[in-house]
């Protein structure tokens, strides 16, 4: 049985937990000695700690724990991905995917306990949301991944893009990712750490502002908003225009190229106009489009361009001068990981306590 989240040392910065420990009567340099123990040796519970006194060890027991979550069943998918249903402390359960390519191994975590954004395309979203995940359930996510490598593996990424809308969580998934790049906590670097969103543009602008600069990736999937709302309903809020002044604002403030992803769907958003109109759109702004065909959909009558057709869409972006890459299926952060895409690859069906993978 788990204590309440709030107990877990997961939760904690270095300077939370120095409060503790010297509220506990320990010096501060106890904190580090913890953190060390969690984060570069992978412990997990107190009395591994060896160089902690034992009357320590007994009273941080009695008052905290170390983890608030368990990894149950993990599964091999094609392509050396791995996925790991991740039990929280309320019984309900989430995904977290370990996505290999080459040198660069990718922890995609989660964020929300369900999704409230309903993506036409996503399953993740159909229950609605249920629960933000606190700071530790998301920063325990990496931390698992990283013990399940294989000798000689090294985490190289963290990708905010598993079920739930990362700035929908915002204050919990900006204190994770200062846990996942501290020295004291994961230490990944902010080039190696990506926000993949569907467009808060509120959380978007307050990213900027951070000092984090960490990669943004934006789904795009269209270029006017009678088509976007169609795929994405929050652009009804938001609407193009403003997302991506945005993500404008998002390169002027940190300096780091935008990704903006763009799935291709014949009939929908694939067209030569619509290259010629997405162009028109990103001008000016520093940012790669990756494009990736769509898998068919048979719910909505979803089929991919013609590999002609895409290569037409995307020459038409370079004449613009915009960047864009085609996806293969294959090694497709969307396609593997998030809940984007995958209803047609594998019908997950989730409920309250109860995670489905077919
Ligand atoms: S695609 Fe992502 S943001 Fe959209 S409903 Fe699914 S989980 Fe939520």
């Amino acid at each position: 049985m788990y204590k309440t989240e709030i107990q877990s040392i997961t939760n904690m910065s270095l300077s939370e937990l120095e409060a503790l420990c010297t509220s506990m009567g320990e010096p501060i340099y106890r904190a580090k000695q913890m953190l060390s123990w969690i984060y570069d040796k992978g412990a997990a519970a107190f009395d591994q700690m060896s160089n902690l006194p034992k009357n320590f060890q007994r009273r941080c027991a009695e008052q905290c724990q170390v983890f608030q979550t368990s990894v149950g069943t993990i599964t091999q998918t094609a392509y050396g991905t791995e996925k790991f249903l991740v039990h929280l402390h309320d019984g309900n359960v989430i995904e977290s995917v370990l996505l290999r390519e080459g040198k660069r191994v990718t922890a995609c975590v989660s964020t929300q306990v369900g999704c409230a954004m309903a993506c036409r395309f996503c399953a993740s979203g159909l229950p609605g949301l249920e629960r933000n995940l606190t700071t530790g359930e998301i920063v325990e996510q990496v931390l698992h991944m990283k013990k399940h490598l294989l000798p000689g593996e090294r985490l190289t990424n963290v990708v905010f893009m598993g079920i739930g809308e990362p700035l929908a969580n915002y204050d919990n998934v900006v204190r994770s990712m200062r846990i996942i790049n501290a020295g004291w906590g994961l230490g990944i670097g902010v080039r190696h750490i990506t926000v993949s969103t569907v467009g808060v543009v509120d959380g978007i602008r307050r990213l900027a502002h951070e000092g984090l600069k960490v990669n943004l990736a934006i789904s795009l999937h269209a270029s006017d908003d009678v088509t976007r709302s169609k795929i994405l309903p929050i652009n009804k809020k938001t609407g193009i225009k403003n997302l991506v002044a945005a993500a404008r604002e998002y390169f002027k403030v940190t300096g780091r190229d935008v990704s903006f992803e763009y799935v291709l769907i014949d009939g929908v958003n694939a067209s030569k106009q619509d290259a010629e109109s997405l162009a028109r759109l990103l001008k000016g702004i520093q940012c790669n489009i990756n494009v990736l065909p769509v898998n068919p959909v048979e719910e909505f009558n979803w089929r991919p361009p013609s590999q002609g057709a895409i290569e037409i869409f995307c020459n038409i972006l370079e004449k613009h001068g915009l960047v864009a890459t085609i996806r293969k299926k294959k090694g497709s952060h969307i396609n593997a990981a998030c809940g984007q895409l995958r209803l047609q690859r594998e019908k997950i069906l989730w409920k309250k306590e109860r995670y489905f993978v077919k």
